[in-house]
């Protein structure tokens, strides 16, 4: 049994150790606040079990959820007790602790970055200071200061000698800043709230301490958020940096087959966007010819002509020692890579990732009356083994897998549904987003790779707001801020 900190909400701050106990346990029950694909690591057959609350439901109630933690635990299972941030900061991991002691489970802990500091520092605060601040407390805004049956000490938490960092209090905080001056803080001590810190869409608002709950009232503030009372809350202004990436704030659907989308997903979201991926197809892998192993040796030629063909190809051979004397060709860097990863290193490699190219760099080498195998998807184009054929090689095609246009599910749909840019890559992105039940929204921005694009695009009814200059993934993203800059 281990009590697991999932982090703030930012995925890549979950801990290495959180992410091994989630892909090994039996059972994992989880609470609201988890991050985003928290639980893709977890095995298929796992229980994977919401135990917080629902709107309009009551949560499980704490007794209940310790009950239900020392039985699994008990029945010798390995579970993991998932909470967002750390779970003894304002987790009632301690009380979850002391039921699993009292049962004699044993247990361990795992500290998550607790959104305290986590959100306070991707809003630019930090939360000590060598001048200013040299301590730093966690405070609870639950207990309503207002109604005076809390067991917070309010006189001295004004007194405190740092910063005060107030978790869940966005609805009492009214009452909690007008108690902590009334006690004596200084009301133009500079304050912030710092919503969904860590996660798309984080809004800092700040304002001196008497004035910052009618700021955060005015700006609508939901929870989660914390507040940031003490002069390090002034650094904001100086030191922010989430909400200074060029495309925060944006929401961007990629909508490649997910196998290229990653790193065009990867360059955007480093860039501080939001990335919605709806891809529309899926690679639908076909039985490979059982004799190909046996004679793929007897190619003087292999042709590999998208990161799938590579990946589908090798997982039909015994090892990547049955290619040792052929020559191997792929159709791009991404294919080359995915040779690479699987220790074949590509002879031929264009720049650009078009049969075009590859057809010109096959122009050096010598093919007439050789044998050639030409792995790729069903559904090409003849380019390729026409030019080939045409220098007088014996051209075999192995078609490997089928592209299907796969359904955008609910969940997907509805992202799509706050995209604010919309991308397609290729005219085949076009077609299969929309025959996926894909539809850009109304006030979404969309995106074109360039002009072939951009026609089959416009043939199907959508406008097209920007054409990238470049017609690869750079000039697309280049054409995005430019566009965002505006
Ligand atoms: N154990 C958690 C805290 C749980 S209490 C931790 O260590 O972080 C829930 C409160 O945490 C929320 O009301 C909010 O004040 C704060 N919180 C959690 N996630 C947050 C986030 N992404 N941004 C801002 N505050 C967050």
């Amino acid at each position: 049994m281990y009590l697991v900190g999932a982090g703030p909400g930012d995925p890549g701050l979950m801990t290495r150790r959180s992410l091994e106990l989630i892909a090994q346990a039996d059972a994992i029950l989880y609470d609201r606040l988890i991050p985003p694909g928290a639980l893709e690591a977890a095995r298929p057959d796992a229980e994977l079990r919401y135990v917080g609350k629902r709107p309009g439901e009551t949560a499980l109630a704490q007794e209940e959820i310790n009950a239900l933690l020392v039985k699994l635990a008990r029945g010798g299972k390995t579970v993991v007790r998932l909470k967002g941030g750390d779970p003894f900061v304002f987790g009632r991991g301690g009380e979850e602790a002391e039921a699993l002691a009292a049962a004699r489970v044993p247990f361990g802990v795992v500290p998550g970055v607790t959104a305290g500091v986590a959100a306070s520092a991707y809003a630019g605060i930090p939360v000590t200071h060598r001048d200013s601040a040299s301590a730093v407390a966690f405070v609870t805004g639950h207990e309503d200061p207002a109604k005076r049956d809390g067991t917070l000490d309010w006189e001295a938490l004004a007194r405190f000698p740092g910063t005060l960092v107030l978790y869940m209090g966005i609805r009492s905080l009214g009452s909690i800043a007008e108690r902590l001056v009334s006690a004596g803080r200084d009301p133009d001590e500079p304050a912030a709230v710092v919503e969904r810190g860590t996660l798309p869409g984080q809004r800092t608002v700040t304002a001196p301490l008497a004035r910052i709950a009618e700021r955060a009232a005015e700006a609508t503030v939901q929870p989660p958020a914390i507040t940031v009372v003490g002069p390090v809350s002034g650094l904001h202004e100086t030191l922010a940096w989430v909400e200074r990436r060029p495309l925060h704030g944006q929401v961007v659907a990629v909508t490649r087959a997910r196998a290229q989308a990653s790193g065009l997903a990867a360059r955007l979201a480093a860039l501080g966007a939001e990335v919605v991926e709806t891809p529309a197809i899926r690679i639908q892998p076909r039985p490979l010819d059982p004799g190909l192993a046996e004679r793929i040796g007897e190619y003087s030629l292999v042709c590999l002509t998208s990161p799938n063909g590579a990946r589908l190809l090798l997982d039909g051979l015994r090892d990547s020692r049955e290619l040792a004397g052929v020559a191997v060709a792929a159709i791009g860097p991404g294919t080359a890579a995915e040779l690479k990863r699987r220790g074949v290193r590509a002879d031929i490699v264009p720049e650009r990732s078009v049969a075009e190219a590859l057809v010109e760099e096959l122009e050096a080498v010598p093919v007439e009356g050789r044998r050639v195998l030409l792995a790729r998807a069903a559904e090409a184009r003849e380019l390729l083994p026409d030019a080939l054929r045409a220098r007088g090689a014996q051209v075999d095609v192995e078609a490997l897998y089928d592209t299907v246009v796969e359904p955008l599910s609910e969940e997907q749909r509805e992202a799509l549904g706050h995209a604010t840019y919309v991308t397609f890559t290729s005219s085949s992105t076009v077609r299969f987003l929309l025959e996926a039940g894909g539809t850009p929204p109304e006030a979404a921005r969309i995106v074109s790779i360039g002009p072939i694009t951009s026609a089959a695009a416009r043939d199907r009814g959508l406008t097209v707001h920007v054409e990238a200059r470049r017609h690869d993934v750079d000039g697309l993203v280049d054409a995005i801020l430019e566009d965002a800059a505006r």
